[in-house]
């Protein structure tokens, strides 16, 4: 691997590349072990050429936002983490809609846009990732989900960039085919509405709920499974008494049931066994089985 990874280096030379970064500082889990290169992409062109040279010569690739979906593994990452969390240009806002680079944090696009007069996105600028991984994962609260507003997305595919009009059928529940290995968002376009005077109120109290119902003051990936039909994931959880449950660093949140937090050391290997402790109790005790919202590093 030594010698591919070489070699990749050298063809991506003089891009923003860094190597052995702990994947701890990447992901909000605060859990991995080191990725042996990082692209912040400058242009869609630096992405274009990584994807290229690890195509080339065998090196493996994922795609990150700001890590706020993701475990990453103890033993780290052998490839290249492409990191999209700085937007190239800012945010564009034509009549009612708004166009905005991928990595622009969602919360600086919804505030951006209730600042120009515009309601939508006002009740998802608590979620922490960027809008690229809030296409990827069609995040959503609050009733709404970036399925609703989302009309067209700039991607880069098999080495071209392409302006797809998306389909209300390419999303599903916290999931997207813009995750796809090998698709990378570059940029999106969302319909977004005039404001009725209470975006900014609606966002501010968003902002309040998730201060006193989430457990911001722990590393999380934010809600660990995706809600099972008709049921809550943390009122399964707690009805199974596994609120405060510990592996090692991994925690049940004392505050809320669906976010695992990290104590301070968790390791990727103690969210996962805590992770199937739950499913199999929750399994038991309700017949309901929980899938899992957070992704695995691994499986990018
Ligand atoms: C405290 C907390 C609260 C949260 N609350 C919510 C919530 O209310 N609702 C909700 O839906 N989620 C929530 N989340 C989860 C998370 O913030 C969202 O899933 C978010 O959309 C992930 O964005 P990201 O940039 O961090 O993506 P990452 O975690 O970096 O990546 C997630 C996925 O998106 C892909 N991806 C990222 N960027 C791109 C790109 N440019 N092109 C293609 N694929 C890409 C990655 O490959 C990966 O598959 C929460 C998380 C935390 C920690």
């Amino acid at each position: 691997m030594e010698n591919t990874l070489d070699r990749v280096y050298a063809a991506i030379k003089g891009l923003n590349v860094k190597c052995n970064i702990p994947l701890s500082t990447l992901t909000s889990f605060r859990i991995g072990g080191p990725a042996a290169m990082v692209l912040r992409p400058r242009s869609a062109e630096d992405i274009r050429r990584t994807i290229q040279a690890c195509s080339q010569f065998g090196c493996p690739y994922c795609v990150l936002g700001n890590g706020t979906n993701v475990l990453a593994p103890d033993a780290g990452y052998p490839g290249v983490i492409i990191r999209i969390d700085t937007p190239m240009t800012t945010p564009l806002f034509v009549d009612t809609t708004a166009t905005s680079p991928a990595g622009t944090a969602l919360s600086v696009l919804a505030r951006d846009s209730v600042a120009n007069g515009l309601m939508g996105m006002e009740t998802l600028s608590g979620i922490p990732g960027t809008v690229g991984g809030a296409v990827a994962m069609n995040a959503g609260a609050y009733g709404a989900e970036i399925r609703h507003l989302i009309k067209s997305v700039r991607i880069l595919k098999n080495g071209r960039v392409l302006d797809v009009d998306t389909k209300k059928s390419d999303f599903g529940y916290r999931e997207s085919k813009y995750a796809a290995p090998g698709v990378i968002v570059l940029s999106a376009t969302f319909q977004l509405e005039h404001d009725d005077g209470q975006a900014k109120q609606r966002m501010l109290e968003t902002s309040r709920q998730r201060k006193e119902k989430q457990p911001l003051s722990y590393p999380s990936a934010g809600s660990v499974f995706k809600r099972p039909n008709g049921r809550f994931a943390g009122a399964l959880i707690e009805g199974c008494g596994l609120k405060g449950f510990s592996v090692g660093g991994a925690q049940v949140s004392p505050l809320h049931a669906g976010f695992i937090v990290n104590t301070g050391n968790a390791t990727e290997r103690d969210v996962l066994e805590l992770i199937s402790i739950i499913q199999q109790r929750v399994f038991d005790d309700s017949g309901v089985r929980l899938e899992r919202e957070v992704k695995l590093l691994s499986e990018l």
